[in-house]
């Protein structure tokens, strides 16, 4: 029998709001422990919450970005615990009155677009951090992160795949950067996933136990930890045997999935209105405000692109990825209207050092006017293509424009038909026993003969030229 999985997944993310949900503290990550903290977030009896209205803006945001509904009212709820890192005992979020549902989006897939439905997005508070002394057997708490504004986004059970689910996860990051609501750095912790799976017979509507993995740091470790869950339940399910509903932990190491503890229900949190807050009304005017100030979205963007540039999708796909390398690239198409050059430019040089430097965007040294500058000097013939990749490792170094590092280092391109003739006729000369074998009909002799040049006149000959004074002089010598 074939079997397929069934996964849905709950995405964290940190509101990118500059003090917390209930209180005035900083957000900001990376402060001594205990330094933003307040009687409020640590959970002292007696102090009052007040709710960051910015929050709620960024949950509207992204709720309308992912075409759900907006409650007119919505709740704040205590979901009741105990963990060390939640001083109140209880978390405040959104339970049966959540502020947005019944949204969807569309991802992209091997097959094609797929929408995927999005149950709730609703808002909570995060919890600290216990860190534990690897010498000593003691473990510390920071409430540092307690009480910074958190959206949960709940899929529907949708999709099928691992690969389906890591598309989801990187199209909801992509929305979040995009509307500059999250950072979306995973590794901080401020986008943050648990996935939900089951697996059932291939044509069988009723789902099968499912279970939870927990907090999967990196979209690849998403799919390598589903893999492992789905093969898991596949094999157990096939003997006969029976999926323990329960929650679990992926282990990037080993990369297999280790039983964390049994699965809580909703009601062992004993949700109730939390009385400390008044229901949140939302009035329509605010709603279209709101929905007014959205900024493009990375699929529009990509159409926009295809249709307008010309260029392919993949392309589009690459350069939409990122706002801030979208707007870049646009920038560039301004300067110098040739959309495929641009983009190739940077899909490989600007990325790649990008990539190297671990830099960004908006550091960059080189600026789109001057990436279009040097992308003029290979139109124009002043420098080679290959040439042009040194100059742009200068600009990125310096910040020099092309045209100074150009003159400076003496990198025009030799296009003086003259002085290229008697390069080549010298190297013809040379090397008569390569020019024998041309005769003879080996033409493929021809490529050496460029590398001579192109070594005396040390990569600035004009290749065009080079090629064509060539073959003018072999043709001659055939004669
Ligand atoms: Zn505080």
């Amino acid at each position: 029998m074939e079997y397929e999985a069934v996964i849905g997944l709950e995405i964290h993310a940190q509101l990118l709001t500059s003090s917390k949900a209930f209180c005035s503290c900083s957000t900001k990550f990376g402060a001594q422990p205990n330094m933003n903290t307040c009687p409020i977030c640590q959970g002292m009896p007696g102090t009052l919450p007040v709710f960051n209205k910015r929050a709620l803006e960024y949950t509207i945001k992204m709720a309308l970005a992912c075409n759900c509904s907006i409650n007119g009212i919505s709740r704040f709820a205590r979901k009741n615990y105990y963990y060390p890192d939640l001083p109140k005992n209880y978390q405040i979020s959104q339970y049966e009155l959540p502020v947005s549902e019944h949204g969807w989006v569309i991802i992209e897939t091997e097959q094609g677009p797929r929408k995927i439905g999005i149950t709730r997005i609703h808002m909570e508070e995060d919890a600290g951090k216990l860190v534990h002394d690897e010498r000593n057997p003691v473990s510390y708490v920071d409430y540092n992160r307690t009480g910074v504004p958190l959206i949960e986004i709940v899929s529907e059970p949708d999709m099928r795949t691992p690969e389906e689910a890591s598309s989801y996860l990187k199209t909801l990051h992509s929305i979040l950067v995009y509307l500059r609501i999250c950072d979306g750095n995973m590794e901080e912790g401020s986008f943050r996933c648990d996935a939900n799976v089951s697996v059932r017979p291939v044509g069988t509507v009723e789902f099968g136990t499912k279970t939870e993995l927990k907090n999967m740091n990196s979209f690849k470790n998403v799919q390598k930890g589903l893999h492992y869950e789905i093969n898991r339940h596949t094999e157990i399910v096939r003997e006969g045997g029976r999926i323990i509903q329960e929650t679990r932990l992926f282990d990037p190491t080993s990369g297999a999935t280790v039983s964390m503890r049994s699965k809580e229900q909703a009601h062992d949190y004993r949700y109730f209105p939390d009385p400390d807050l008044l229901p949140l009304r939302v009035d329509e005017e605010w709603i279209t405000e709101i929905k007014n100030g959205l900024p493009e979205l990375p699929a529009e963007k990509k159409e926009r692109f295809i249709k307008d540039f010309g260029i392919p999708p993949y392309d589009a796909g690459v350069l939409t990825a990122s706002r801030e390398l979208a707007e870049y690239f646009e920038e560039v198409v301004n300067y110098f209207n040739n959309p495929k050059l641009v983009s190739n430019w940077i899909m490989t040089e600007f990325m790649r050092v990008l990539k190297a430097d671990e830099s960004s965007v908006k550091d960059s040294l080189v600026k789109p006017a001057q990436l279009a500058e040097l992308l003029r000097m290979i139109e124009d013939g002043k420098i080679s293509g290959k040439i042009a990749k040194t100059v742009f490792d200068e600009m990125w170094a310096t910040g020099f424009s092309p045209d100074k590092i150009v003159l400076e280092k003496g990198l025009l391109q030799v296009s003086d038909t003259s002085e290229l003739e008697s390069i080549i006729s010298k190297i013809l000369d040379d090397n008569p026993a390569e020019v024998k074998k041309y005769l003879d009909g080996k033409t493929q002799v021809v490529g050496f003969f460029v590398g001579q040049v192109m070594k005396a006149s040390k990569g600035k000959a004009n290749p065009g030229l080079v090629n064509k004074i060539l073959s003018e002089q072999l043709s001659k010598l055939s004669a």
